[in-house]
């Protein structure tokens, strides 16, 4: 499929309104999907790296966002078919490994992949539709004033579109620019060691090391205050550990942070022997601070209204959660929907205060899903005599109720009254917090 923007879905405005994308992850590239499948003109999705690398490792997409990705006329048997394809995962104890519940792999975050290998997916899409991705582009400052808001390239390039959507991810520079917030990051009091790599030949054949090497398979260790995700991928050939522990140091806020193997090692001393040996001759890893931001009372500029945030900037999650990614598709079909219901671009201002009343209820749970998940599997074990049997209940993973959830039928659902809402706010000039 090529769509050319010659071939634009229709509109349902006339002209249809123009939009500028900032951040080309996967929150932007869904945005920019939604947009332009909504009639809405894309003129650029702009991304400060000079050129994306396979960065990060496991991430997964639920069915809530591939429902959506679907309606957009992505093949998403594309990212399926990359995914992990064990039909399970088991929670197991930390120290001998014994199961304590069997889940579906689908109530966790559906397809468990590599994310670069989903956001050359995602990145492939974009292309597709002709939209342009501008490497390069830092962008360093943000207007919201008449006739409509601009950003500014650290070129010194002036770009200007009906609506701009800053979906920069966690370190976001719109939120303090946009919004006025401060960025503070907020220590979560964890802190995760990370590797995935290629078992060699050795790791393979060796029965100490390749119990979980041979097929697709999710396996999730629980002890007092850790645990440990293991992801292997492509029948053996990847492999991933996370080992998620207590942490009150000062590890910065990274993607890219080495890790301390001697470190790692001194964690795993009591696991499990059948996953301890190949975490313990890993040769590197990183270290990610867990660190999340207290929620926004508000994600749209409070000049113009005319820039959103979307995606990790407005709503980042746990890693527990397994929803970071489902959940800036799920905005992004939200923003598209909204400014489809508007009556042009004198409203988008209407459109984007929708948007966020719609989204923040919604974010607010599935964030503190992956809160609860972290906190059950940290304190079950806690004191727990070895006799004791432990309720699966206590420790399955929660999330199945967050997929059958169709997000632009939920915003249009919801439209009518949230729109009386927001009109109500403007007529008195007080925009009320999201929280
Ligand atoms: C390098 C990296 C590795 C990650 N690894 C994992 C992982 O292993 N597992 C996992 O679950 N999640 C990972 N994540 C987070 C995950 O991608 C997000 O939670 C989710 O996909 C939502 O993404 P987002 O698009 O909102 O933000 P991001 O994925 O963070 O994307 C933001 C984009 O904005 C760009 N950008 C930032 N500032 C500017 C600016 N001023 N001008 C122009 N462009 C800008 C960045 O270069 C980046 O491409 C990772 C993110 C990154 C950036």
């Amino acid at each position: 499929m090529d769509l050319q923007p010659s071939k634009l879905p229709s509109s349902p405005h006339d002209p249809p309104l123009t939009a500028i994308v900032i951040g080309a992850g996967l929150g932007g590239c869904a945005a920019a999907i939604a947009l332009h499948h909504h009639g809405h003109r894309v003129l650029c999705v702009l991304d400060k790296v000079r050129q994306f690398g396979r960065l990060g490792d496991s991430l997964g997409l639920g069915d809530n966002a591939f429902s959506l990705l679907e309606k957009w006329d992505c093949n998403v048997s594309d990212i399926k078919n990359i995914g992990n394809q064990a039909p399970d995962m088991s929670i197991r104890r930390w120290k001998d490994g014994k199961v304590l519940a069997v889940q579906p792999l689908m109530d966790m975050a559906g397809y468990i992949g590599h994310r670069g290998d989903y956001h050359d997916v995602f990145l492939k899409w974009v292309d597709q539709r002709g939209i342009p991705v501008r490497m390069d582009s830092e962008v360093v400052a943000y207007e919201d004033t008449e006739p409509q808001p601009s950003i500014t390239l650290k070129s010194g390039e002036k770009l200007s579109a009906d609506v701009i959507v800053a979906a920069d991810g966690i370190k976001s520079l719109a939120r303090p620019l946009v919004l006025n917030m401060q960025d503070d990051p907020v220590s979560s009091g964890y802190a995760c060691f990370r590797a995935f790599f290629k078992p060699d030949q050795s790791m393979k054949e060796d029965p100490a090391c390749n119990k979980y090497l041979g097929r697709d398979c999710v396996n999730f260790w629980i002890g007092p205050d850790m645990h440990l995700v293991q992801n292997t991928l492509r029948g053996g050939e990847e492999f991933n550990w996370i080992i998620t522990h207590k942490d009150d140091g000062d590890v910065p806020e990274s993607w890219f942070q080495p890790g301390d193997m001697e470190e790692v090692r001194r964690l795993v001393g009591d696991l499990d022997p059948d996953i301890r040996e190949i975490v313990k001759k890993t040769e590197k890893c990183l270290d990610w601070k867990i660190c999340y931001r207290e929620p926004l009372p508000t994600w749209v500029s409070p000049g113009g209204h005319r820039i959103v945030l979307l995606g990790d900037s407005c709503h980042a999650h746990l890693p527990t959660s397994a929803q970071g990614a489902s959940q800036a598709v799920e905005s992004a079909g939200v923003l598209a929907t909204c400014l489809d219901l508007i009556k042009g671009k004198e409203e988008v201002k209407i459109a984007t205060r929708c948007y966020e009343k719609l989204r923040f209820g919604r974010t607010r749970q599935s964030q503190t899903n992956g809160e609860d998940l972290r906190d059950r599997w940290h304190g079950v074990l806690k004191g727990a005599d070895e006799e004791r049997e432990i309720d699966p209940e206590d420790v399955k993973i929660k999330n199945r109720w967050l997929y059958s959830f169709d997000a632009e039928e939920d915003a249009r659902t919801r439209w009518k009254s949230i729109r009386g809402v927001v009109e109500h706010e403007f007529l008195t000039g007080k925009i009320n917090p999201l929280c």
